[in-house]
């Protein structure tokens, strides 16, 4: 999870043990064991220098390896909030589960680095399947990006390829999952509209706590329904 505040409500449901460590990077790992499952919880709590939570790709990617390799865990959960299109019939507050990852953000007009750039990848693997019937989600195309803005250059770079939902850490974290052969799964709770009339900031800031309880609510059922 990229942010301490979309985390809160899953960390007081379950009995983590309180944060067992922290990175040079600044991510808080919250563990839990029980009869059926081990948990590690990594939040991207606070950059060193600017004192904000570490949001983006590059945060989210470190994070990722750094969790495959101290736990090598069997599936790599990445649940956040994000931006949805309501051209594809997303509302404020509905929780998604991702179909495929792309970035929308990285232009390399090379012969052959269009598509490495755009990183198009698939996740219906098993547990996408298991977790899409038993919780019944909408699910959909996610894109990624560095920004919260979303500029005309962004869309025309995804033309033909529109996204559902738009995060800032989804595609990073395929990207690092896709290298070590670990199953993902993208659980994505809508803070705000992206086509809409509103400004992103204002939605996100008026709509996070409500998605972020969403989210949980999705990622408590998400475990103790079975699913994984
Ligand atoms: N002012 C906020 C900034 C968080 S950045 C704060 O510090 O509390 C937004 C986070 O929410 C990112 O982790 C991103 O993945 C997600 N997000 C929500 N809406 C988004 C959108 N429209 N576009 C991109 N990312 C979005």
């Amino acid at each position: 999870m990229a942010m301490e505040s979309e985390a809160k409500t899953f960390i007081d449901t379950f009995n983590f043990d309180k944060c067992i460590k922290t990175s040079p990077y600044g991510f808080k790992n919250y563990h839990l064991k029980n009869n059926n499952y081990e948990i590690n919880l990594f939040v991207g709590e606070s950059d060193k220098k600017f004192n904000v939570q570490s949001v983006g790709t590059v945060p989210s990617a470190i994070a990722v390896d750094q969790m495959i390799r101290s736990f090598s865990p069997d599936l790599i959960i990445n649940a956040g909030t994000a931006g949805g299109f309501k051209s594809r019939g997303a509302n404020i507050g509905d929780v998604y589960i991702i179909n495929s990852t792309q970035f929308h953000d990285r232009r390399i007009e090379i012969p052959g680095y269009a598509e490495y750039g755009r990183y198009f990848l698939k996740h219906e693997n098993d547990f996408y399947k298991k977790i899409k019937k038993q919780l019944n989600l909408k699910s959909g195309l996610l894109s990624t990006g560095d920004s919260l803005d979303y500029i005309d250059t962004d869309k025309k770079l995804v033309e033909g390829r529109e996204a559902s939902v738009k995060d800032m850490e989804g595609a990073a974290i395929a990207w690092t999952c896709y290298h070590n052969q670990i199953p993902a799964v993208f659980i994505k709770s809508i803070t705000d509209i992206v086509d809409g009339p509103y400004s992103t900031v204002d939605e996100f800031l008026l709509n996070l706590q409500e998605a972020s309880q969403n989210l949980s609510k999705a990622l408590i059922r998400l475990i103790e329904g079975g699913c994984i």
